[in-house]
């Protein structure tokens, strides 16, 4: 184990952050020192997903390069305006059949996805969800109390992940009151957090969070979601650290994406960088082919190439599961 962190960040830090994010292209573009031309296309793409950035995020970028693997995640382009078959609003098949009840997914046996916020603090230009229907699915308390009377109700439930959007960009003092709640229920035994934050905004995980999120009977399972090496400085480490130290089992899912990540290199630098930050890699995801993310796309073929060569260069436990989301399956499926 790492030495003992010091959390010295405050909830007044990353509400700051939160509010003080970078909310349009040009802004973006100003902050790395390149202009319009540089990155080869003007503005006015995609006005219904809007440039969200962290300014810690983009202080990892490289000054003036326009294909930084950071950048390119979350700079807004020309090419989400094109209309590629095969690319859909709904890829994953959540905003139908498989919502029961506001604000909660139940897709997999055992596990049930609830939506504790829509928003993120960060707009990934790839998100699956980039069209998903959050505004009917922000809960009231009442609906909050159904939604956890459903998971009372159904013994086959041993595992609440908390998922959005973003869930850690509500307070710590909802998310105490709803992990209490959850862990009131006698056969729920892991809680689990899908959550960016401390990646984009690692002044996020406060010893209040930790307390928030830490229940002596329940297990907490954080997965965090970081696509390359450079998004890993020594804040984020620190944070980490911090959250492993907790007894919190940290694991990392990230998307392949062309352009981004989709070199062996790269990916062995984000493996090794993950577990040197106490993280082990659990999901290698293949895109969802959510319309005006047709750019990002990895061919099967050469991903399964990548993942092979990873097998070959590191020990079993650092190399992802590929894996695809098909609508209707039991699981995430399995690409090999
Ligand atoms: C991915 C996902 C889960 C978790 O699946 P694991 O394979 O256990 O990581 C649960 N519910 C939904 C709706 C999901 O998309
Ligand atoms: S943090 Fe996750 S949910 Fe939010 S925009 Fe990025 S990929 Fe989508």
């Amino acid at each position: 184990m790492p030495v003992t962190t010091q959390l010295i960040h405050t909830t007044a830090d990353w509400q700051q952050q939160l509010r003080d994010v970078i909310t349009s292209r040009d802004a973006l573009l100003g902050a790395v020192g390149l202009s319009a031309t540089d990155v080869g296309h003007a503005n006015g793409a995609c006005e219904d997903f809007a440039v969200k950035v962290p300014r810690s995020f983009v202080q990892r970028m490289r000054h003036g390069d326009p294909r930084d693997p950071l950048l390119l995640q979350v700079l807004s382009s020309p090419q989400e305006m094109v209309d590629e078959p095969g690319f859909v609003r709904d890829p994953v098949g959540e905003n139908g059949a498989t919502i029961p009840h506001r604000g909660i997914i139940h897709k997999y046996h055992g596990r049930v996805l609830l939506i504790v916020s829509g928003g993120c603090a960060v707009n990934c230009r790839y998100c699956f969800r980039r069209h998903f229907p959050y505004n009917e699915n922000q809960n009231s308390r009442a609906q909050w109390r159904e939604a956890l009377q459903l998971i009372s109700d159904d013994d086959s439930i041993e595992e609440v992940i908390l998922s959005g959007g973003d869930p850690l960009v509500v307070t710590d003092e909802q998310l105490q009151q709803l992990v209490m709640q959850i862990g009131a229920i006698p056969h729920v035994k892991r809680l689990r957090i899908h959550t960016r934050l401390p990646v984009v905004i690692p002044e996020r995980v406060t010893g209040a969070l930790l307390d928030a999120i830490t229940l002596p009977h329940l297990q907490t399972v954080m997965v965090i979601h970081c696509n390359h090496a450079a998004e890993i400085d020594d804040a984020v480490a620190a944070s980490l650290s911090a959250v492993r130290q907790r007894g919190i089992t940290l694991l990392n899912q990230s998307v392949l994406l062309a352009g981004i990540n989709d070199s062996v290199q790269a990916q062995l630098d984000l493996c090794q960088r993950l577990f040197s930050a106490g993280t082990l890699p659990y999901y290698l995801h293949l895109l969802d082919k959510v319309q005006g993310a047709a750019h990002f796309d990895v061919p099967e073929q050469l991903a399964t190439k990548l993942v092979e060569k990873m097998t070959q260069r590191l020990p079993g436990y650092l190399v992802p599961k590929l894996v695809r989301e098909i609508a209707g399956e039991a699981s995430k499926t399995g690409v090999s």
